[in-house]
């Protein structure tokens, strides 16, 4: 009685707990009511370990960004350098410093998907989005098309959680509360074949300024598309002279085995967005390159318009851009995207060989990004009843085996560190595996 009546009072104190300091991002209230958050402390290569000294496999490389895994040496230092000789300059009205004129010319010499004109700099991936939509329309009103205006994205798609990125963005949590999506967004179907394949098309109306699209969908639940979808799309934009904008968040600097997405699927895009492995997620910064087109129209337009009035003011941090330059030299130097090819087969084999699973509906990845769904006797109209919680269950059963995975409602998504080695591949496959089985 005694050791039960203590218990109880210790859950009651647990209860009446009413959480952390932190209103925390993406988090239920019940989660963030937990007086057990799982703490993380220091990471070392593809681990993280918390605050007890638990180590784990972190197979979402913080969220799709530490790209070069925890303890890259060459990035602390270019940090600490820039640090102790300029840790702030800003880069408005023809200021700016070395370090971001630097990162702005090496990311125009690596995207060879086509010629690129400009960067400008963000400090997420959001505001990256949030960027491309002020400019896009800046544009067009210097071309005098004041009512091309809207976008279209897609159903599923991620783009960030500002108000315009979240408006872009495809899933219903992001606009279900806030009064979202804005008017100017529409979207439209995504390639996702097993759960959808109906056949789907764009409606394409002469206010429509650009299209939006990640190269792989991430979050959405890991979407690749067909090979040929994007040559298809491009062909349909253009004709209605809608611009494209290759949202590269996730998929830029090697992460489904080539430098960035628009190689794999042959995107020539106006506008990319880039953030999260530009510095390896070890200091925040998002970027955006326009094309030439784009960048001439802005460049002469503005002495009549007015400036390009949009900026922040750590656009162009020299702290994060010397860690971003460095970055791009290790990608480089590396070859790390060869590595992703050298690894992924496995990776994509060896976790793919579960979707025989009488739990599993699909499995869907390319490169090191991957994700698995859920659904009852394997099909799309069979979700598992939400309140059984089949993917918080499979998560839980990772984090007690020592891997880290995201978890969105039944879709479980992972896009380990790039640098991940062969033996961290198979202990992903085995942890997977096993979680699975005690999910079933
Ligand atoms: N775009 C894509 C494709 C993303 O995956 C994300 C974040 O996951 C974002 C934009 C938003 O980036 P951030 O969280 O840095 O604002």
């Amino acid at each position: 009685y005694g050791e039960a009546l203590k218990a109880t009072e210790e859950r009651v104190a647990e209860l009446r707990f009413k959480g952390h300091g932190m209103l925390a991002p993406f988090t239920a209230g019940w989660q963030s009511t937990d007086v057990h958050p799982l703490v993380i402390e220091r990471s070392e290569g593809s681990y993280v370990y918390d605050i007890d000294g638990k180590k784990y496999l972190d197979s979402l490389a913080g969220l799709w960004c530490t790209a070069l895994g925890g303890s890259e040496p060459r990035l602390v230092k270019a940090a600490t350098e820039q640090l102790h000789k300029l840790p702030f300059y800003h880069s408005f009205w023809n200021r700016t410093t070395k370090p971001s004129l630097d990162l702005a010319k090496e990311l125009l010499s690596m995207f060879t998907a086509r010629e690129m004109g400009k960067v400008f700099f963000t400090n997420s991936g959001s505001e990256a989005n949030d960027s491309q939509v002020k400019l896009v329309w800046y544009y067009n009103n210097a071309l005098g098309r004041p009512d091309k205006k809207k976008f279209i994205a897609r159903s599923k798609s991620y783009h960030g959680s500002t108000l315009i990125s979240a408006s872009l963005s495809g899933l219903p949590a992001l606009h279900q509360k806030f009064d979202l999506p804005a008017p100017f967004v529409l979207h439209t179907d995504c390639p996702h074949y097993w759960r959808f394949h109906l056949p789907g098309t764009l409606n394409c109306k002469f206010t429509i300024a650009a299209f939006i699209a990640e190269p792989v969908m991430g979050a959405g639940g890991v979407i690749p598309p067909p090979k040929t979808y994007f040559e298809k799309v491009q062909v349909i934009v253009k004709k209605y002279d809608i611009l494209f904008i290759a949202d590269e968040v996730i998929t830029a600097f090697g992460r489904l085995g080539t430098m960035f997405g628009s190689d794999m699927y042959n995107i020539k895009p106006d506008l990319v967005s880039m953030a999260k492995a530009l510095s390896s997620a070890y200091v925040p910064i998002g970027a955006i390159m326009v094309s030439p087109e784009i960048s001439d129209v802005i460049h002469s337009q503005s002495n009549k318009l007015g400036s390009f009035a949009h900026g922040f003011t750590y656009s162009g941090h020299p702290v994060a851009c010397a860690v971003a330059i460095e970055a791009l030299k290790i990608y480089q130097e590396r070859n790390i995207p060869d590595h992703v090819k050298q690894i992924s087969p496995r990776f994509q084999e060896g976790v793919k060989a579960f979707a025989g699973s009488p739990i599993v509906g699909e499995i869907r990845g390319v490169g090191l990004i991957l994700g698995t769904e859920f659904a009852d006797n394997k099909s799309p109209n069979d979700p598992f009843p939400a309140e059984w919680g089949v993917g918080a269950i499979f998560g839980a059963e990772c984090q007690k085996r020592g891997m880290l995975v995201r978890v969105a409602g039944d879709n479980i998504m992972m896009s380990p560190p790039l640098i991940m080695t062969p033996d961290e591949v198979e202990e992903l496959v085995s942890i997977y595996g096993d979680a699975l089985k005690a999910t079933e």
